[in-house]
C-alpha cells in the first residue's frame, strides 16, 4: 500500500493523476488524502471525479472516496482491461486531463484501445488538444506507440461540452527515448481561434503574434469554431526537426487580446532562448511514460514545480533514479532509469 499527501509539493491534480496511472500499471494500491490541498478548490472536482472513475473502470478497481468534493481516495487497482471506453467530463473540466490519467496504463499493455473523451478541449491550467496532438502524442509515438487522436468538437471553459477521440496502439516493450538536443526550425505557424465572439479577436492576436516575432503574417490563420459557447485560443505552433512545441494563450473575459497575444509572445520568445528542445509542460508530462520505458533522456528549458513533484510521486511507484543536472543557462538534463514495466491485463 502506498500512502500519499496530496498537499505535497505542487499540491495539484497531477499529483492524483500520477498516482492513478502508475498504480494501473503496476497494480499497487494507494491511498491518498489533502487532495489537490494546494489549490483554491482543494478536493476532486469534476474533471478528477471522471478521471478516478474511468481509471476504476479500466483497472477493475476497487474505489473509496471517488465524489465530489473527497479530499481522500482509496485505489485497489486488479486487471487493466483496455478496450472501448467513453469518459464524459459532464462539466468544462479538461478531458485532456483525463486521458493523461490512463494513457500510461493503455499504452503499455498488450491489446488496443480507443478512448471518446467529453469535456474541456482547450482549458486555461491544462494542455490542450494542439498540445496533445502536435506535441505531448508525437514524442509517444517515438517511444513505438501508434496512436491517431482526433478532436470531433471544441469545448471552452466555461461551457465545455468538446469531444475528442484517441486510438491507441500499444508498444511492449516502450522503445527509451533521447531528446538532449533541438534540430532546426522547419515551420512556424499561428492560430487565432473564436467561437461566439468577434471574428476579429482571433485575426487581431494572430497578427500581433507575427509582427512582433518577424513571421510572415501568411504563416498566421484565424478561424471561427461552433462549440457550445464562447471561447478564444492562439496557439504558435514551432515545428524543429525532432520535436513540435505548442505553445497556448488563453483568452478571457476583461483580458485586452494585446494581452492573450504578447503573452504568447514571451512564451515563444523563453522557449526559442534555449537550446532545449523539451518545454515546461512537456517535461513534466513526459516523466512518466519515460519512466515506462525503462531509460530516457531530455533536456528542456526550465524545471517547474509540477516537474520535481512529478518526480517524486513516479519514484514512490516505480524503482526509478530521475536526475536533473544544469547544463548551462536555461537548460537542464533530465537522466531517468530503471522502472521499466509492462502491464498485467486481464
Ligand atoms: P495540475 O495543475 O496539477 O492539474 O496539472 C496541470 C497539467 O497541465 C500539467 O501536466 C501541465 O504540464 C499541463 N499544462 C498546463 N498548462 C498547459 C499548457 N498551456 N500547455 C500544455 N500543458 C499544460
Amino acid at each position: 500500500m502506498i500512502f500519499i499527501d496530496g498537499s505535497f509539493g505542487e499540491g495539484g491534480g497531477q499529483i492524483l493523476r500520477t498516482a492513478l496511472g502508475l498504480s494501473l500499471v503496476t497494480g499497487k494500491p494507494f491511498n491518498i488524502k489533502n487532495i489537490r490541498s494546494g489549490r483554491k478548490k482543494p478536493g476532486l472536482l469534476r474533471q478528477h471525479l471522471t478521471a478516478v472513475n474511468a481509471a476504476g473502470e479500466i483497472g477493475k478497481a476497487v474505489v473509496k472516496g471517488n465524489s465530489i468534493g473527497s479530499g481522500e481516495l482509496y485505489f485497489e487497482p486488479h486487471s487493466v482491461s483496455p478496450g472501448e471506453y467513453n469518459c464524459q467530463v459532464g462539466t468544462a473540466g479538461s478531458a485532456t486531463l483525463v486521458l493523461q490519467t490512463v494513457l500510461p496504463a493503455l499504452l503499455s499493455c498488450k491489446s488496443a484501445s480507443k478512448l471518446v473523451l467529453e469535456g474541456g478541449t482547450h482549458n486555461p491550467y491544462a494542455p490542450p488538444f494542439d498540445f496533445l496532438n502536435y506535441c505531448f502524442l508525437p514524442c509517444l509515438s517515438k517511444m513505438g506507440v501508434q496512436i491517431k487522436c482526433s478532436l470531433v468538437k471544441y469545448g471552452f471553459y466555461p461551457a465545455g461540452g468538446g469531444e475528442f477521440e484517441i486510438d491507441i496502439n500499444p508498444a511492449r516493450p516502450l522503445k527509451p527515448f533521447i531528446i538532449r538536443e533541438r534540430e532546426g526550425l522547419k515551420r512556424t505557424s499561428v492560430l487565432g481561434i473564436v467561437s461566439d465572439i468577434p471574428f476579429h479577436i482571433a485575426e487581431d492576436e494572430v497578427k500581433i503574434v507575427c509582427s512582433e516575432m518577424g513571421w510572415d503574417e501568411n504563416t498566421g490563420k484565424a478561424i471561427s469554431v461552433h462549440s457550445s459557447g464562447p471561447g478564444n485560443i492562439v496557439l504558435a505552433i514551432l515545428e524543429y526537426g525532432n520535436i513540435t512545441e505548442v505553445i497556448t494563450g488563453f483568452g478571457q473575459r476583461g483580458l485586452p487580446l494585446k494581452k492573450v497575444a504578447e503573452n504568447v509572445v514571451k512564451q515563444v520568445k523563453k522557449y526559442m532562448e534555449s537550446d532545449a528542445p523539451v518545454g515546461e509542460y512537456l517535461a513534466d508530462q513526459l516523466l512518466v511514460p519515460m519512466a515506462l520505458t525503462g531509460q530516457g533522456s531530455f533536456c528542456t528549458n526550465s524545471v517547474s514545480k509540477h516537474t520535481l513533484t512529478n518526480s517524486e510521486i513516479i519514484k514512490k511507484f516505480l524503482n526509478v533514479r530521475i536526475q536533473y543536472e544544469k547544463k548551462g543557462e536555461n537548460i537542464f538534463e533530465i537522466n531517468i532509469q530503471g522502472g521499466r514495466y509492462e502491464v498485467g491485463e486481464e
